[in-house]
Parts: structure tokens; C-alpha cells; sequence
């Protein structure tokens, strides 16, 4: 396959379950990790009788999103009818929005990959079509003895966000839904929980010739659950067209299903159409009025999007590309580290490089996590260090209180006993010496030692680093604890 001659173009349709109490149209809970059809009532199992209630807050969490990403929030909304039979939905129809979405457009903000691991890559707009907020539907499990049905998952808030097709490569596939679950997960919209299906998504696929400005025919994946499931998948695909079209076959439109366990993907179905749905406007759900007032609350809770904060991050404070990536990454961990700055503000490099290096390797292996895992799912619920002690420690280095190395020491202690750095300096003795006087007497007696007396008058001609040779020997009476800079200036002052 030849990349020069064929452009991939991608579309996602991204499905995320809310973070509300409440189901969409029902008051029963919902959350993860319960027993089979514990977490339904009548509205969930569509009884007869029964009429469905819009969650404001589903609602409100959908409307929070759109102003995360700039769309618009029209006055009303609506839903549909979406008729389907089949065992995982209750009532044979889900509930969606056709027609009245609750956003229209806006755009997400991608970082597509650098040339290396500590270059900055190019930035990139991907534009939104819509998001609509519909219900979740039932789980189904097969085995020899028959099928079962668990309903916990049926009407659990679904806001799916479809872009338009833009992104062109897997790359910037998986770049777009790294920003989407950063913007997501900071607004508190919804928490992207992965492992628990909390986002899933359906792949749009299609390839042209470069310099061709019509789209080709795509296929769609269904209910890819994981960034690299979206990747690998492109990857697939892509080839998988163009070996179709260089052999001289048509791709046909179609709905594919993805193996993750053997990386391939497979016809499901012809793609359906609109009309094989016989969407209608629910007659239960009168249209909701979104006013103005409630657009404008929620739009003061939108929050500094990611890239916005690592270039605050990285010009404001100084703070190196690499470890800024990190941190905006995990929305509370880059809250805990602007706290710790907050407590220091003259060096947040400094703080920033503990955080991202010494804090989250501690933290991951503390919990289990195995060696090279997703370092942004680090729970910073058991972390012991409270940032404020994490800059005063940066601060006692700096200061020159203690060295570097002792750092390193009372971070593995701060880790373990959670106590501040300025009570564990004082109960192991760790300060380094400041005693002048004291110190002025070592270099005396280091300075007469016969054994130096090349490396000074190296020093006295000009050769400024020959006077490094005389910090060891002062270093080492005094048990590692001297202050360097004192040693420095001191050292300087008795040469002359
Ligand atoms: P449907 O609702 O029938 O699945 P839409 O037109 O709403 O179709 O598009 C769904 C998704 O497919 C959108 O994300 C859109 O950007 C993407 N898409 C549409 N046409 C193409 C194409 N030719 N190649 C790649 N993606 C496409
Ligand atoms: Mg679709």
C-alpha cells in the first residue's frame, strides 16, 4: 500500500455514559460493579403504565459539554423513537435525539504525536457535527444453555458525539479521543472509565486518492472500547480498502464488527439506513426548553481546556513540554501540583518534575500497576504527600537546606509516613551544614594538605574548575551534610 497515493478520512461517532445519579428517563441509580437487574424500576423495563421524566441533570451535564467545546446550545430539544426488537432494550425502541440534538458543532482541540517524546507536536481543530443524549441499553451474555439479559446498563445516560469527518489519520483519531476524555473527565461531564464501557465508539472509515476532494464509500465499526482498539482498527481498515480498491473491487458500504483479540475486523451487516428504524417523535417527551439563564450558569463552569493549560504551564511557569502533557492529562493531579505551586511559587519546574517523575512512579507502584501502564490512571486517593509538603521539600532544596540527594531520601520517607519534609530533616539530622566557622576550619586543614597544592595553583593561574577537586575532600569531613554553595563561597574566599 502506498501512503503518498491514498488518504484515509475518519469520522467518529463517540458514545459516553454521564456522570449522573440518576438513569436518563427513570429515577433508579446506576453505577458500576452491582448484581444483574438490581439497578431497574418499571420506567427502566418500559412496564405498561409507565412515563419516562428527563434527568436535568443528564441534561445539564450534555448542555456542559457543548460549551466545553465552543457548539451551540439551541432553545430546544427533542427526542425520538429510534424502533428496534431485540432482547437488550425493554420497551423496542431506544430513546434518541434525531432531529433536535442538544449541541450543534463546536470543535476539540487534538495534539497530534511530536518527532520525539519531548517535542511539542502540530495542534489541529477537529470539528463537531452534534452531540445528542439518549439512553444506554441492556446487556446481553450468551452461553450454551441460552441468553441472558441484564438491564442495570438500559437507560444509564448516553451522550454521543459525532464529529465530522476530519481526522485523517489513526493517529489523530486516537489524539481526538485523548483530548475529548481530557475535556470530559476536567468538566466533570462524565468519567470515561474504559475498562467499565464507559465510552465506546463507532469508526467511520473511508479512503480517497490525495488531491481528491470527494469522500469515499466509508464502513462503519461498531463498539470499539478502547483508544487502541480505534487505532488498531484504522490501521486495519485502511489497508483493508486499499487492497480492495488496487485490485480493482468497490468498497461496499457496510457495518463491521471489530476482534481486539486477533486484531481483525468483520462484515456485521449491510449498513442500515434511517428509515429501517421508523424514527418518530416520542409522544411521552414533550419538547424541553433549554433556557438561556441555564446556558449561561453552566458556562461558567467550563474549565481552562487541556492545551490551554499546558501552554500556561509550559510559558507561564516554566514547566518542561513533557511533564506539562502529563499533568494536563489527569485533571486532578494537574489541580494537586497547582496547589503545591501555590505553597512555592518561584520554582514550579522543580515541583512539576517530582510530581510527574518521582510521585506518579511511586504511586503506580504502589498500586500494582504494571510497568509501563497507563500512567494517567494513577489514583491520587491514597497518596500520602499533601502538595504543600511536596513544595516545601523543593523549597529546602533549593534553599539549600539540604542537598539533592538528601531530597531523594526524604521523598521516599514523605511518601511512606506522609509527614512534612521540614519534621523529617529535623528527626534524621539531615540538614546540611551551614556552620561557617565550622566549616572554615575543615578548609583550612584541606587547603594545607600537600596533596592539593597542584589543583590551587592550577586555580591561582585561571583554571577556575580545578577548585572542584578540593570539594570532595570537604565533602567528606563533613559526612556529606556541607551546604555546596557555602563550600563554594568559602573555598573561593580562602584562595583568595
Ligand atoms: P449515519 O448516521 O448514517 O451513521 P452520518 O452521516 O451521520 O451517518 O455520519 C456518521 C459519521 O460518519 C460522522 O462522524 C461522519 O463524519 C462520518 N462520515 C460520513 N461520511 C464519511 C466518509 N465518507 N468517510 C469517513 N467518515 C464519514
Ligand atoms: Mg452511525
Amino acid at each position: 500500500m502506498s501512503n503518498a497515493e491514498w488518504e484515509v478520512v475518519i469520522g467518529l461517532e463517540v458514545h459516553v455514559q454521564l456522570h449522573t445519579r440518576a438513569k436518563v428517563f427513570a429515577s433508579a441509580p446506576w453505577g458500576f460493579g452491582q448484581e444483574p437487574n438490581e439497578q431497574v424500576d418499571p420506567v427502566v423495563l418500559g412496564l405498561p403504565g409507565t412515563l419516562p421524566v428527563v434527568n436535568r441533570e443528564a441534561v445539564e451535564k450534555a448542555i456542559l459539554f457543548g460549551l466545553v467545546v465552543g457548539a451551540e446550545i439551541p432553545a430546544q430539544c427533542a427526542w425520538d423513537r429510534k424502533n428496534y426488537f431485540y432482547p437488550d432494550n425493554p420497551k423496542n425502541y431506544q430513546l434518541t435525539q434525531k432531529d433536535f440534538p442538544v449541541t450543534m458543532g463546536g470543535k476539540v482541540e487534538i495534539e497530534l504525536p511530536g518527532a520525539s517524546r519531548n517535542v511539542q507536536g502540530e495542534h489541529k481543530f477537529i470539528r463537531l457535527h452534534h452531540a445528542h443524549l439518549e439512553e444506554d441499553v441492556g446487556k446481553l451474555s450468551h452461553s450454551g444453555s441460552g441468553s441472558l439479559v441484564d438491564y442495570n446498563r438500559a437507560g444509564v445516560p448516553l451522550l454521543e458525539i459525532v464529529s465530522e469527518p476530519d481526522l485523517r489519520s489513526a493517529a489523530e483519531a486516537a489524539a481526538f479521543l485523548n483530548a475529548l476524555v481530557m475535556m470530559l473527565t476536567q468538566a466533570g461531564v462524565a468519567d470515561c472509565d474504559m475498562e467499565k464501557g464507559q465510552l465506546r465508539c463507532d469508526a467511520n472509515v473511508s479512503i480517497r486518492r490525495r488531491g481528491e476532494t470527494k469522500l469515499g464509500t466509508r464502513s462503519e465499526t461498531k463498539n470499539l472500547n478502547s483508544i487502541s482498539g480505534v487505532r488498531d482498527c484504522i490501521i486495519y481498515e485502511t489497508a483493508r480498502q486499499v487492497r480492495e480498491l488496487e485490485a480493482g473491487r468497490a468498497i461496499v458500504q457496510e457495518t463491521r464488527g471489530w476482534n481486539a483479540e486477533n486484531g481483525r475486523g468483520y462484515v456485521l451487516r449491510d449498513k442500515e439506513d434511517a428509515h429501517d428504524y421508523r424514527y418518530f417523535p416520542d409522544p411521552d417527551i414533550p419538547t424541553l426548553k433549554i433556557s438561556r439563564e441555564t446556558v449561561q450558569r453552566l458556562q461558567k463552569q467550563v474549565p481552562e481546556s487541556p492545551y490551554a493549560r499546558q501552554q500556561r504551564y509550559i510559558e507561564k511557569l516554566n514547566v518542561p513540554y513533557t511533564a506539562a502533557s502529563v499533568l494536563i492529562a489527569q485533571s486532578d493531579l494537574a489541580q494537586w501540583f497547582e496547589v503545591a505551586v501555590a505553597a512555592h511559587p518561584s520554582n514550579a519546574a522543580g515541583i512539576a518534575n517530582l510530581v510527574v517523575n518521582d510521585l506518579l512512579r511511586e504511586l503506580s507502584a504502589s498500586s500494582g500497576a504494571a510497568e509501563g501502564a497507563d500512567i494517567a490512571k494513577v489514583s491520587l486517593a491514597s497518596c500520602r504527600i499533601q502538595p504543600a509538603h511536596l513544595a516545601a521539600l523543593v523549597k529546602l532544596t533549593d534553599e539549600g537546606t539540604i542537598s539533592k540527594q538528601q531530597a531523594k531520601e526524604v521523598f521516599t520517607e514523605m511518601f511512606q509516613s506522609g509527614q512534612s519534609p521540614v519534621q523529617i530533616v529535623e528527626s534524621k539530622g539531615l540538614k546540611q551544614n551551614s556552620d561557617t566557622g565550622e566549616l572554615e576550619k575543615i578548609i583550612q586543614e584541606v587547603i594545607a594538605d600537600p596533596s592539593v597544592a597542584k589543583s590551587i595553583a592550577e586555580y591561582r593561574a585561571g583554571n577556575e574548575k580545578a577548585i572542584n577537586a578540593l570539594k570532595g575532600p570537604i565533602m567528606k569531613r563533613t559526612q556529606g551534610k556541607a551546604n555546596p554553595v557555602l563550600i563554594d563561597q568559602l573555598l573561593r574566599k580562602a584562595l583568595g
